[in-house]
């Protein structure tokens, strides 16, 4: 034979030296939609999270810079949501970490459900989830975030009843970077704990 051997859908094929050796193994799929589906399926594990399927923190930095970029080209506002979960960690301890899991999951269906095509949505840590919003002002985002927050507290979630989430929002400003632009959402997202969670603040403050 030619030394090939069959994993799966999979040839595998070692290349050996004169001595024997294998020197290197070349995986070979047998027709080219296979190895395009096997690509595809590569290149979505690289940028959505496993667990929700939404993107994951490296591609939504990616996609967040690009906007960001284009925005201080051509202008468009561009307004930020972070959104952190209430109490998860008590959640966790009290119903256990599939049920969390399972919270995850129903929650970014509720988000996804009420962005429009245009917004992007990204698990940014554990339970920590970014919104981008293009052509959209703080004044804009602000009715948006407070529809999320709305949607999650109001309708309980299977197994562990009522949810809350706190919601920072920050709109793009002209000397922003990626970096400063998020530190703003975060910090309007701590003030939004610290009024007592299940709430919505901006940063600036739309009074500065
Ligand atoms: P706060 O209201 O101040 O945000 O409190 P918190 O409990 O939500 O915040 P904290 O950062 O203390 O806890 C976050 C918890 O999220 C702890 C961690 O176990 C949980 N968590 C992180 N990732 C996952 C996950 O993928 N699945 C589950 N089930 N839990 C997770
Ligand atoms: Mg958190
Ligand atoms: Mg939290």
């Amino acid at each position: 034979t030619d030394g090939s051997i069959m994993l799966g859908e999979l040839d595998v094929i070692p290349q050996v030296d004169a001595e024997g050796n294998v020197v290197r193994i070349l995986g070979v799929t047998r027709d080219i939609s296979e190895q395009r589906r096997f690509e595809d399926e590569l290149n979505r594990l690289a940028v959505t999270d496993p667990l929700t399927g939404v993107w994951n923190r490296r591609q939504g930095e990616n996609l967040f810079s690009a906007d960001l970029s284009e925005a201080r080209r051509y202008g468009p506002a561009l307004s930020l949501l972070m959104i952190d979960i209430d109490h998860f960690k008590a959640i966790n301890d009290r119903f256990g970490h599939q049920a969390g899991d399972y919270v995850l999951i129903d929650m970014t269906r509720r988000i996804s459900a009420n962005l429009r095509s245009s917004d992007a949505l990204a698990r940014w840590g554990g339970e920590e989830f970014v919104v981008v919003m293009r052509h959209c002002t703080i004044a804009d985002a602000i009715p948006l975030a407070e529809k999320i927050r709305a949607l999650i507290a109001d309708t309980p979630f299977v197994d562990v009843g009522t949810v809350t989430v706190s919601i920072g929002a920050a709109e793009l400003q002209p000397d922003d970077d990626l970096s400063s632009w998020l530190h703003r959402a975060d910090r309007a997202m701590y003030d939004a704990k610290a009024a007592g969670r299940n709430a919505v603040r901006v940063m600036p403050r739309l009074t500065d």
